[in-house]
């Protein structure tokens, strides 16, 4: 495959990632198919698959929030401001329905909002364990997904078998391995694609249909195969944070405009979406009940204090041989914000250099943001 046809692919994830929702209508248009709205996380989009529905994982815009102001405080994050804000002004349309999972109270209390704003019976909630090694867990967990399996029954107007679920937890095993596949490659030579890029086709795989999206992810990762690796110049980062939504495309930009390669990642628009498979084979409900509780890739809104995330990126930070550590803070994160002192004590005990910079859904000064990275990167040995 050719240069100009690695592009023409690249082209295609971007038409989604620009303009998710606009992408959705149209496929809508086309295939007269039900499309489900996933919170962001622990959401098992695999049971909304198999209901026959298109799971798609609800994405950031880069809309001004006006109308959302009414409907959430100010200091809420930016993307439960943003969701409701669309919601308000009937940009979520093109959903038949939405699912909310328990991330954080704010987007709990995004959901509550939006069962106000969207036709009744349309939005549903879902309550995994938030305590992940505590002996219940496990029923808890079972229960959960045995009712919202029922609620997404109600929603299609399908029966959801077994074998749809273990089909559907293929078909997500499968794309999750590709990306990781990708993230493995672009890790091993970050010349090869910048990282917004990398992030644009992810999140087009939180949009797209996933087997359509898993062809491209082939095409792709074939393209890139043919193109010989380059040394890379710039310093090797591990990028952490930003808990549920994709960082700004300026940012990523600046971090590489300074010198810096983004080797490894704990982004939800990055390794965690993809980092976890589901078995398949046995019973599907255990097996997407275990793989909600499994605690081998840690974050904040999901824990009991015996889980380190501060230990976990620092250790994933070596691992990937990273120099330094960017940590993206979404504003008003509250699990972040509660995490972040632990993650700074443990880097700076461990010698591991480390930067935080604090992201807004608003438009923000880059000039300062451009100032601050270049420092980091000149204190980096
Ligand atoms: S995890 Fe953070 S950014 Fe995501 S909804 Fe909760 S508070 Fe907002």
């Amino acid at each position: 495959m050719t240069n100009n046809a690695l592009d023409q692919v690249i082209d295609r994830f971007r038409e989604v990632s620009d303009r998710p929702y606009e992408w959705l209508r149209q496929w809508k248009k086309d295939h007269n198919a039900k499309i489900a709205g996933c919170s962001p996380m622990h959401f098992p989009e695999e049971l909304v698959h198999a209901s026959g529905m298109l799971p798609v994982v609800l994405q950031e815009t880069e809309e001004t929030v006006t109308e959302g102001f009414s409907r959430v405080h100010s200091f809420f994050c930016g993307i439960t401001r943003n969701v409701l804000d669309l919601a308000a002004k009937g940009k979520l349309d093109v959903f038949d329905n939405v699912l909310y999972s328990n991330i954080c109270i704010q987007n709990t209390n995004a959901a509550l909002s939006l069962k106000q704003i969207l036709p009744k019976g349309r939005v549903a909630y879902v309550q995994l364990p938030t305590s992940l090694t505590r002996k219940t867990a496990m029923d808890d967990a079972l229960m959960e997904l045995e009712r919202t399996k029922a609620t997404l029954a109600e929603m299609s107007g399908r029966t959801i078998e077994d074998e749809a679920i273990n089909h559907s937890i293929a078909v997500y095993n499968r794309h999750r391995a590709l990306l990781r596949k990708l993230h493995k490659t672009c890790g091993a030579n970050p010349d090869r694609l910048s990282f917004s890029t990398r992030q644009a086709i992810i999140r087009s795989g939180m949009v797209m249909p996933r087997e359509a999206h898993t062809g491209l992810l082939e095409q792709l990762l074939e393209s890139l195969e043919g193109i010989e690796p380059r040394a890379s110049g710039g310093k090797r980062l591990f990028l952490s944070g930003h808990l549920c939504q994709a960082p700004k495309s300026e940012i990523l930009d600046l971090i590489e405009g300074v010198g810096g390669r983004i080797v490894d990642d704990d982004l939800y628009t990055g390794y965690r979406y993809y980092a976890l498979d589901a078995e398949t084979g046995g019973d599907p409900m255990e097996s997407l009940a275990a793989r909600s509780l499994d605690t081998s890739i840690p974050v904040p809104t999901r824990s009991d204090g015996k889980i380190r995330w501060d230990k976990y990126i620092l250790d994933r930070a070596r691992e990937s041989r990273s120099e330094g550590v960017v940590v993206l803070l979404a504003k008003y994160c509250e699990p972040h914000l509660f995490s972040y002192p632990f993650i700074k004590k443990t880097l700076a005990d461990a010698g591991m250099p480390h930067i935080m910079i604090e992201t807004e859904h608003e438009a923000m000064s880059l000039e300062g943001v451009k100032t601050r990275l270049q420092a980091f990167m000149e204190m980096l040995t």
